[in-house]
């Protein structure tokens, strides 16, 4: 398996632990249990970096020796919601470059809120995001689901009922692009 783990880092110059394990799990090895592969995955690491073929270049963030300089170059980069900024997300579905990107996120949307017909750049992209979200968390086919309404309705800070018209308008729209 080291073999595989390696050709997965080389193939991506600069991963994250996640990242790799993300890789094994596309392969027969998936059979082998997530918390199995992280853990292989998390020694093999701490090997590399004990024989300096890789670099710690950012908090859980790793880059070959070769690409340790760059290393921006070549993560996927992903633009914050608030501020427009690039930045390199930890996880999987951050959406915010920073926790003050994210407090602001949350206090613009209890503002915007009572001024629903403003259609500032900034409540549009909150739109945006929200939305996102709701796709996301309700594929494939979009129908309402209470526990995920009510996860999602804390995140938000929206109504399970919001949510759901939210819902009916997002896939009356899918359908009719043929999604
Ligand atoms: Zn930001």
């Amino acid at each position: 398996m080291k073999n595989v783990i390696w050709s997965f880092m080389v193939k991506r110059k600069v991963f994250t632990a996640k990242d790799i394990v993300k890789d094994l799990e596309a392969t027969k090895y998936k059979y082998l249990g997530k918390s199995f592969l992280r853990n292989k995955v998390k020694d093999f690491i701490k090997q590399q970096l004990y024989k300096a073929t890789i670099t710690a270049v950012s908090e859980g963030i790793f880059a070959l020796k070769d690409y340790a300089k760059d290393w921006e170059k070549y993560i996927e980069k992903r633009k914050c919601a608030v501020c427009d900024k690039d930045f390199v997300p930890f996880e999987e579905k951050q959406l915010f470059c920073s926790k003050e990107c994210k407090k602001e996120y949350y206090k613009l949307y209890h503002q915007t809120k009572r001024h629903r017909g403003k259609t500032s750049r900034k409540f549009q992209n909150w739109q945006k995001w929200e939305e996102e979200k709701l796709i996301e968390a309700f594929k494939p086919d979009y129908r309402f689901n209470r526990q995920k309404a009510s996860q999602l309705s804390k995140e938000l800070g929206r109504s399970e009922e919001a949510i759901k018209e939210r819902l009916k308008i997002i896939r009356k729209r899918l359908k009719g692009a043929g999604l």
